[in-house]
């Protein structure tokens, strides 16, 4: 190990957190660097002749396959849309690149398939592209999947990191942690596993009327590997703004509570699959609150903290029920492999 950097790829390197972080900053960027990728976010947004698109690729690796509330396929389709979503885009179309370890039951297969179509259906998105490819067997673990997306952006949307203000409401569209402690559960065979389920959902449908007749929403990002923790870091990363919030506000659902106290998890650090936390000028909070708990996929909605000022580093912190403040640390990423 030289300068805390480990020599061999770790599970951790995939979590969402530090260590991706780094992996991406210290080892991708150097080579790839680009307008377009520098500011890391959930998708590309390019200009291509007259049309303004966003552009995004996400594969997934989850360990189980089929759990409480969704699947693979149902995950791959939607955390894609996600991130066009978020982008401000409407998302029009998906490509599907399967990678099959030899010996996967070709009934498992279809049902995965299955999923993935009902799921682009119901979004209105296309597969319109694809490839298979196998591998020997103990060279994957049953299937792997990739999409990639591209949507068409909303006309007079502006998100970015650099729009905050103090002041700014930071808002989620529900409960957290749902998804990653559903799987974490499964996967340990524990006892609350039948009262979870995954929040995997597309988001486009609600983002996109949020952005058609809101003013004023700033940024949104969907909070999926590091949790709603990694996403509000990441807001603040490199910028002289915080983010407080409440406690008392974090819409958690009890069963979840109670499953992560049990393991050990902070639900603020475990993955979602159907959330997005949005920055919004206060004069908007309401309008979408109100919006969001009109629709099925933001009814437990919640205005959870602000923008402050922060004095030197970009911190966030977390007024606790009984008064006490805490910082919100981004994860390190090992806490949960293969959550998505
Ligand atoms: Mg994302």
């Amino acid at each position: 190990m030289a300068n805390g950097t480990p020599e061999r790829i770790l599970l951790a390197h995939g979590g969402g957190g530090q260590l991706t972080n780094q992996l991406i900053r210290s080892h991708i960027l150097p080579h790839l660097g680009n307008e377009a990728l520098a500011p890391l976010g959930d998708s590309a947004c390019l200009e291509l002749g007259s049309a303004s698109i966003c552009f995004t690729t996400d594969s997934y690796v989850v360990k189980p396959l089929f759990f409480r509330g969704g699947d693979i396929g149902k995950l791959a389709v939607c955390g894609t849309i996600n991130d066009l979503a978020v982008a401000g885009s409407r998302p029009l179309a998906l490509t599907l690149s399967l990678i099959v370890e030899e010996g996967l039951e070709v009934h498992t297969l279809d049902r995965i398939l299955e999923s993935i179509g009902q799921t682009a259906r119901q979004a209105g998105v296309s597969v319109v592209a694809g490839d298979t490819k196998t591998v020997e067997r103990g060279s994957a673990d049953g299937i792997f999947i990739n999409t990639a997306g591209i949507g068409i952006r909303l006309p007079g949307v502006e998100l970015g990191l650099d729009k905050f203000a103090v002041g700014d409401k930071v808002f989620i569209n529900g409960t957290i942690g749902d998804h990653g402690l559903t799987i974490i559960s499964q996967r340990e065979g524990i006892r609350f596993e039948s009262q979870l389920e995954s929040d995997c959902a597309p988001l486009a449908g609600l983002t996109c009327m949020l952005l058609e007749n809101v003013q004023g929403i700033r940024f949104m990002r969907d909070a999926t590997r590091g949790g709603l923790a990694a996403v509000l870091n990441e807001m603040v990363e490199g910028s002289r703004l915080g983010i407080e919030i409440r406690e008392a506000d974090l819409p958690i659902k009890p069963v979840v509570q109670g499953a992560a106290d049990v393991l050990g998890f902070d639900v603020l650090n475990v993955a979602n699959e159907g959330k997005f936390v949005a920055v919004v000028a206060p004069e908007a909070a309401e309008k979408c609150l109100e919006l969001c708990h009109a629709h099925e996929l933001g009814r437990s909605a919640r205005v959870i903290g602000e923008v402050v000022e922060s004095r030197d580093l970009p911190l966030v912190e977390l007024r606790t029920k009984i008064g006490g403040r805490r910082i919100v640390q981004m994860p390190y990423g090992r806490e949960l492999p293969r959550i998505c």
